[in-house]
């Protein structure tokens, strides 16, 4: 029985582990289908990122017959930001979730400092890599674990001195001190209840502790209230300061502030440039954007977060 007991408890504990990471990814880039399992080359090469250049170079991909992502070449130069724009079902999440490697590319090649990411170990690449989705999953565990969590997705080995700064980073460590049990608050659909935005001030340290060289973020769509957003704002905008960062954008502050802009329809890269660059075509996708959210705010009454431009 104990040579049974032992095993089963390994893998017992591997399985969670495994399922809690999986479940976590899972939710963090809004993957409801099982992804296709991708594969370490048989001796993979260490993931060496000194800078955090990113470069999708003539990428296909389809998650069945129909192409989801067509010849997407771009490169984010280390340090700069990214926005993806484009109507729902482009491929938008598509891009980051190849970045983050849950899928393979069928066609071309992804580059993190010039190697190819299916020849690098996938724990490399995706400690390379922070995450910052719409709707943060929390651990039905203290708020501790959950910043902490962080750090190679295992809590264990971060001090609480770290927790804290990358909590205070975040701007949320004087909301956590402020609980009863402060740091050791249980949180998740079990514990405390935290806003959308509390949520995302979870996310922001978790990545801040990880403080990896890459950060891909979904900008939430739904309106948090103006101030909330801005404090919000501002955290992003510190965390991704000298971070290469790809940002699924839907705020016309976060597009103004980019360095490049790419606009995608259906699976391909149809227009791209800064804000200044793109407006001034009259007949761009781009300036039709511009133009009907223009309209759009001038007859909206209520409050309109794409419009939030600072
Ligand atoms: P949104 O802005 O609504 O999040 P998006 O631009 O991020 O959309 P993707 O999520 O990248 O779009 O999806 C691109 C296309 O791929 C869509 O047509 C979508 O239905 C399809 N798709 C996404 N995930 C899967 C999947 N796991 N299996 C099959 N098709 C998928």
């Amino acid at each position: 029985i104990a040579q049974l007991y032992g095993p089963l408890n390994w893998f017992g504990t591997y399985y969670r582990i495994i399922q809690k990471n999986f479940i976590d990814m899972e939710k963090l880039l809004e993957l409801f289908d099982e992804p296709v399992e991708v594969e370490d080359p048989v001796a993979p090469a260490q993931l060496v990122v000194p800078r955090g250049e990113v470069e999708f170079d003539n990428v296909c991909f389809a998650y069945d017959k129909q192409p989801t992502l067509r010849g997407i070449s771009f490169k984010v130069p280390a340090g700069s930001t990214v926005a993806i724009v484009g109507p729902s079902g482009s491929g938008k999440s598509t891009i980051l979730r190849l970045l983050f490697r849950f899928y393979d590319v069928q066609g071309g090649r992804i580059l993190i400092d010039g190697q190819d990411i299916r020849s690098v170990r996938q724990c490399d690449l995706r400690q390379a890599i922070g995450i910052v989705p719409q709707d943060t999953v929390l651990f039905n565990d203290s708020v501790r674990y959950n910043i902490a969590y962080g750090r190679a997705g295992c809590a264990a080995g971060v001090s609480m001195k770290e927790v804290m700064a990358a909590a205070d980073a975040a701007h949320i460590h004087r909301r956590i001190t402020g609980f009863a049990e402060q740091y050791e608050t249980r949180v998740g659909e079990r514990g405390q209840r935290l806003s959308g935005g509390e949520k995302q001030r979870v996310a922001i340290a978790r990545t801040l502790l990880k403080d990896p060289r890459i950060v891909c973020l979904d900008e939430a769509t739904s309106a948090l209230d103006t101030s909330t957003e801005r404090q919000i704002q501002t955290s992003l905008r510190e965390m991704t300061q000298d971070r290469t960062t790809l940002i699924i954008a839907h705020r016309l502050s976060t597009v103004i502030h980019a360095d490049q802009i790419l606009i995608v329809q259906n699976g391909e890269i149809v227009e791209r440039g800064t804000h200044a660059e793109l407006i001034a075509d009259a007949g761009s996708v781009y300036s039709d954007m511009w133009m009907k959210q223009l309209t759009d705010a001038a007859n909206a009454a209520s409050y309109n977060p794409f419009l939030d431009a600072d």
